[in-house]
Formats: C-alpha cells, sequence, structure tokens
C-alpha cells in the first residue's frame, strides 16, 4: 500500500493552525500524495519530538510559536533567510540532515506585491516591532531597495539593535515625527490583544498602505486607524498562505496556486 509523504506543524497551543487545511489544499491542487497533520510539542520536548517525526519517516515540518529559535539552534543547515532572522519557520530533512528555512520574510512580501499590487521598490517603509516576525521580515524588505526602511517598536532599545544589524535606522514610537511613509507594516503583537499604536497622524497619508500581520474577524485597531485616515489597509491572512506555499514549494520543488486557496480560508474564516 502507498503511503503519504508525512509533514506537520509542531507548536504550542496548536489547535487553532490553519496550516492542514492549507496544504491539503496545495497537495490536492498540485496533485502531491502528502499526508499534513498538527502536533501539540510539550513545551520542554520540542528536539525529541523533531528528531522521533523524522526518524519515523517524516518529511518535513512547519513551526510556530513558540519553538521557531529552538528550531534555528537545533536545525544542521540554515537558509540565508533562516541565518538573517535567527529563526526558522520550516524544516526540511534534506539528505539526511536538518534544514531551516524561514518564509515568513517572501510570504510577506509576495502577500503585499503580488496580491495588492502595491509595489515595495523605492517605497519608504516603516516596520512597526523588533520581534519574531519583523526581523523575519526586514531580509525580504532590504532586497526589494526601499528608498527608506525605518524600524519602531514600543521599547526603541530593541528597534535600535535590530535596525543595526541590517546597518538601519531604529526608533521608539514617539520618535517617529518629521516623516510620513508609503508602507506601514504593523509586525507588533499589538493586534492580536486589541490594542491599538501610538503612533503620530504625520506618519500615514491618504496613498499610504497599512499592513497588519494578524487577521481576525473583529476590528484590528491599527488598521481602523488607517482607514480612518483614509488609507488602503490589509491584514496578514495572506502572509500565512503565502508562507505556506514556500514551505510547500522547499519540500515538494512545485510552487501551488494561492489566491482560490486564500479565498477559500476568507470564506471560512468569515473574514
Ligand atoms: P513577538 O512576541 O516576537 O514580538 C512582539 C512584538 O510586538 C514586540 O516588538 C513587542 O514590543 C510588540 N508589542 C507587543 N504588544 C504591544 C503593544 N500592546 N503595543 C505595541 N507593541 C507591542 O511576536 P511575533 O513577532 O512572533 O508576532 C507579531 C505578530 O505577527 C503577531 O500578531 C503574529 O500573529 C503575527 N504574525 C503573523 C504571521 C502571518 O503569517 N500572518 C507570521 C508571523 C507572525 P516590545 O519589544 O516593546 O515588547
Amino acid at each position: 500500500m502507498l503511503v503519504p509523504d508525512r509533514y506537520a506543524v509542531f507548536g504550542n497551543p496548536i489547535a487553532h493552525s490553519l496550516s492542514p487545511i492549507i496544504h491539503t489544499n496545495f497537495a490536492k491542487q498540485t496533485h502531491q500524495f502528502i499526508g499534513y497533520e498538527k502536533i501539540l510539542v510539550p513545551l520542554d520536548k520540542f528536539k525529541e519530538t523533531v528528531h522521533a517525526f523524522f526518524l519515523n519517516g517524516g518529511r518535513g515540518l512547519n513551526i510556530t510559536l513558540p519553538f521557531k529559535l529552538e528550531a534555528f539552534e537545533l536545525c544542521e543547515e540554515l537558509t540565508d533567510r533562516a541565518h538573517n532572522a535567527k529563526a526558522v519557520n520550516t524544516i526540511k530533512f534534506n539528505l539526511g540532515k536538518i534544514l531551516g528555512d524561514n518564509t515568513d520574510g517572501i510570504g510577506l512580501v509576495r502577500d503585499i506585491q503580488q496580491n495588492h499590487h502595491i509595489p515595495l521598490q523605492n517605497k519608504s517603509i516603516l516596520l512597526l516591532g523588533s520581534g519574531g516576525a519583523a526581523r523575519g521580515a526586514i531580509l525580504a524588505l532590504v532586497q526589494l531597495n526601499p528608498s527608506k526602511l525605518i524600524i519602531a517598536n514600543r521599547t526603541a532599545t530593541k528597534a535600535i539593535e535590530l535596525a543595526k544589524e541590517f546597518a538601519l535606522e531604529g526608533r521608539g514610537f514617539s520618535e517617529l515625527e518629521n516623516d510620513s511613509y508609503d508602507i506601514i507594516i504593523n509586525a507588533t503583537s499589538a493586534s492580536l490583544y486589541g490594542e491599538s499604536i501610538p503612533l503620530k497622524g504625520s506618519v500615514i497619508r491618504q496613498d499610504s498602505f497599512c499592513y497588519d500581520m494578524f487577521y481576525t474577524k473583529k476590528t484590528i485597531p491599527f488598521l481602523q486607524w488607517a482607514q480612518e485616515r483614509g488609507a488602503k489597509t490589509a491584514d496578514g491572512l495572506g502572509m500565512l498562505v503565502e508562507q505556506a506555499a514556500e514551505s510547500f514549494y522547499l519540500w515538494r520543488n512545485i510552487m501551488p496556486d494561492t489566491k482560490p486557496v486564500i479565498q477559500l480560508l476568507r470564506k471560512h474564516l468569515q473574514l
């Protein structure tokens, strides 16, 4: 009997994960014979669970909170983007070695450029946040040659340190005074807590594009703030699907069509 190639997402908690729906749809669309599970990994058993998965014939993993850093440390080989992000969200069992990648940044820029038709080249970009999601986005943004890329964070010192790694400028929110931006990307977890970001109205214009990496049925305060100022906005559901597509490509060497899956999830989540 033919056995499907085995993939999974590891996280804790994991019940909410949409990855099985996404990858099952990608596999159907591209005629790939795979199985995809979600696995709740005990907080102190990440390493053992990864090794057991691969010993039992597993081919690849997605890694979500809170294990992206541990995954980075465990991998024997890293892509450049995982190395820069210092975090791994995709693992492939590659010729007996554990290869780590980070597809969040490419997922973000593909969603903005291809799905929302907003070019990033030569644009001034304000990136809010200095955690894992912001870190994962920086290299992909820098590679598109924006005219300016500023990183701002609630804790200013973290933004300054992170920006320095990429020869960029970092600031606290209150130090964003004199400039407005073409693109503002919220990579903080403020929206997760239903909180807004204390930004001055001068950073945004009517022709700005504001993107929040979070997605929810509820109002996202940052996007509401942007809409009240006439700006175009988007949530992070497309990024979720695009980063998954890049993982799928790493594993199967075939790129799925993301649009029908984004539509399906919007319907499923009633977004
Ligand atoms: P981290 O915990 O690593 O970082 C959190 C960041 O948010 C820090 O910069 C922190 O600032 C800031 N922050 C937290 N609360 C507030 C607040 N109330 N006001 C302002 N800033 C705040 O989280 P991640 O980077 O992993 O995730 C950030 C967001 O990105 C989450 O909403 C997550 O769901 C989303 N995400 C979406 C993805 C997608 O595919 N769509 C992929 C990955 C992440 P400080 O340093 O001051 O604490």
